[in-house]
């Protein structure tokens, strides 16, 4: 018997005020013909070529002490000299990316995806990695401590020192996060669950454990226990304004206003503690719906190029179905919250006409270079896979529910999807998902799959939810600030005659620059163009935050003559308004329905 040696990392926070991870790597076998390795081009969950290998500053290599010559094969891709003995690897990364995608690391705090430190040595990728994660040097870190859920392996509990994990590919699915972070923790189902919180906050964490103890448990009740991991640990980053979050095996990184967290003495669900809420919703059901269940075309991922699949709506749209209906199940909203964020959620599809334009399937698949890499134009030509795949789940949901007279819904899908690939490792095919409605609920959807995933119609909501007790509504937005989901506050004739201009500003700044122009639209048909930052409206200063109150004084069908600096040059233009779009959508409990509306209500919503 030949025991296998382990790749052995070491990583430290070098000087953190100067951004550097400074990593060394060891294996006792390197490839006689010269051992290739390389940097990961892109992070599972974030579907960009990211290019991570850019951020390597200085890279040695030596054997037996002596310096062993390394050249580049491409731009992710080095090749060492052939060595007989062990090798050593040294390279810097430069940290300064704060996302969840990335690393970062300054004299506050420091956070690392394993794709952004850790390189893969070609034809070791299989055998157990061992990473010792040290602090940086100095009293001035002498209370850092550490989280994530990389199996310890003689580190303490939330400290540095020695971590493993069985491959490459599980190296590299934990995030690290170490400071000065606030750590709480529950049980959820007897699986201990960790919250690190970086950043100055005051946020309750009882409560915060609390409402998320209700979801987890939700969720792993859901597919069944146990769940198929041993620990949790939610990192959290609370900033002045930010929002993100990129799901892993046993954690999920998430970034948030300071804010959206609940405030200590604050007893009610803000919307912003709601959005918090739901985005951990979210992440937590990806430990089943895409990092187990996924499809055939990560199975294994290639982390050097794009990995095509049409499929990525039903990954990233059944889960923003799922995150809202956990939350309902839970009891930590109501059916009436509920119904106000799909109506939220149907309102940004509605806004986009790029829905005319481009299918689910095609923008799964066009990810890449669509919709992570979304210019002006991305309204008008493509379309969310996370907004209309919701959507698209919604009605799936409820054709299923209607057609098996309620015994049977996407849950069951979603079970049996875990059951057939989950537990065993298998990728899902092109048409699993389909296939698999077919097979769990005994329905065949393929028209509607035809229709609303490769195809480019809408899921047919204004026939499904009268049929569930729900009544839907769509009516002009009452501003620019108008998200949609709840009844207009001003009456419905005087909303028909709200005049717009049929573009979107940029939502920051104190200008009103225009960020896009929308298609067919009245700024589109005078000249208008994004980028452009909106001066006078008949000779009155327009800003950012009065442009909504100059134009109430018009109705639509009327012109206006609109000043707007491009490129520095002042430029009029002569505008016919156009009426505000009913493009907002309202969804309400419906009072009077008959027995076998109301017997599908309680069964989808619960209730009575
Ligand atoms: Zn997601």
């Amino acid at each position: 018997m030949t025991s296998i040696s382990p790749v052995r990392f070491q990583i430290a926070p070098k000087h953190p005020g100067t951004h550097l991870f400074e990593i060394v790597c060891g294996i006792d076998a390197p490839d006689p013909a010269g051992q290739v390795f390389s940097l990961p081009a892109w992070i599972p969950g974030s579907y960009m070529i990211r290019e991570f290998a850019k951020n390597i500053v200085q890279l040695w290599a030596t054997s037996a002490g002596r310096p062993v010559a390394v050249h580049k094969l491409d731009k992710s891709t080095w090749q060492c000299a052939p060595c007989a003995g062990s090798l050593s690897l040294r390279y810097e990364v430069y940290a300064r990316d704060l996302s969840v995608r990335s690393a970062h690391l300054d004299t506050t705090h420091g956070f690392f995806n394993g794709t952004s430190v850790f390189v893969k040595l070609h034809g070791q990728e299989r055998v157990p990695h061992e990473v010792e994660i040290l602090p940086p040097a100095g009293a001035a870190y002498g209370d850092w401590r550490l989280a994530t859920s990389l199996p310890r392996a003689g580190a303490p509990p939330f400290g540095f020192g020695s971590y493993r994990a069985a491959d490459y590919d599980e190296l590299i699915d934990h995030p690290v996060e170490m400071g000065t972070f606030t750590l709480a923790d529950f049980e959820a189902c007897g699986i201990p669950h960790a919250v690190a919180i970086s950043g100055r906050h005051r946020a309750d964490t009882e409560r915060l454990c609390r409402d998320l103890r209700l979801i987890c448990e939700q969720q792993i009740r859901f597919f069944g226990e146990p769940p198929p991991m041993a620990h949790y640990v939610f990192l959290v980053t609370a900033v002045g304004s930010g929002y993100g979050g990129l799901e892993h095996r046993a954690s999920c990184a998430l970034l948030c206003s300071r804010d959206d967290l609940p405030q200590r003495h604050q007893q009610d669900l803000t919307e912003k503690y709601r959005g918090f809420l739901t985005l951990c919703s979210h992440e937590y059901f990806h430990l089943w719906n895409v990092k187990r269940i996924k499809p055939a075309a990560f199975v294994p991922y290639d982390l050097d190029q794009e990995n095509y699949t049409g499929l990525l709506w039903a990954f990233e749209g059944i889960t923003s179905y799922y995150q809202f209906v956990m939350l309902l199940r839970c009891g930590l909203i109501t059916a009436a919250d509920f119904l106000e964020l799909l109506a939220q959620t149907v309102t940004r599809v509605w806004r986009g006409t790029g829905r005319f334009k481009q299918s689910l399937a095609d923008s799964s698949f066009d990810a890449w270079t669509k919709f992570y890499k979304q210019d002006e134009n991305a309204a008008n030509a493509i379309v969310n896979y996370y907004t209309k795949g919701a959507v698209v789940a919604l009605a799936l949901d409820l054709l299923i529910r209607r057609e098996t007279r309620n015994t049977r819904s996407l849950d069951d899908v979603m079970r049996a999807l875990w059951k057939h690939y989950g537990e065993t490792g298998g990728g899902v095919a092109e048409d699993g998902v389909e296939r698999m409605v077919t097979e769990s609920c005994g329905v065949d959807l393929h028209g509607f799959f035809d229709d609303v995933v490769r195809g480019l119609a809408d899921p047919p909501l204004a026939e499904l939810l009268p049929q569930f007790g729900v009544g839907i509504e769509l009516r002009p937005a009452e501003s620019s600030d108008d998200k949609g989901g709840k009844r207009a506050k001003q009456a419905a004739d005087k909303l028909a005659r709200r005049a717009v201009l049929g573009l979107r500003l940029a939502d920051k700044g104190a200008e009103a620059r225009v960020a896009q122009v929308l298609d067919g639209g009245a700024a589109q048909r005078c000249g208008l163009a994004a980028g452009d930052i909106i001066m006078a409206v008949d000779s009155l200063r327009a800003t950012r935050s009065n442009l909504d109150t100059l134009l109430a004084g018009y109705a639509p069908g009327e012109r206006v003559t609109v000043h707007a600096f491009r490129r520095d040059e002042l430029m009029s233009f002569n505008v016919e308004l156009q009426a505000a779009l009913p493009d907002t959508c309202v969804l309400s409990l419906l009072d009077d329905m008959d027995d076998t509306v109301r017997a599908r209500r309680v069964a989808w919503l619960g209730g009575t």
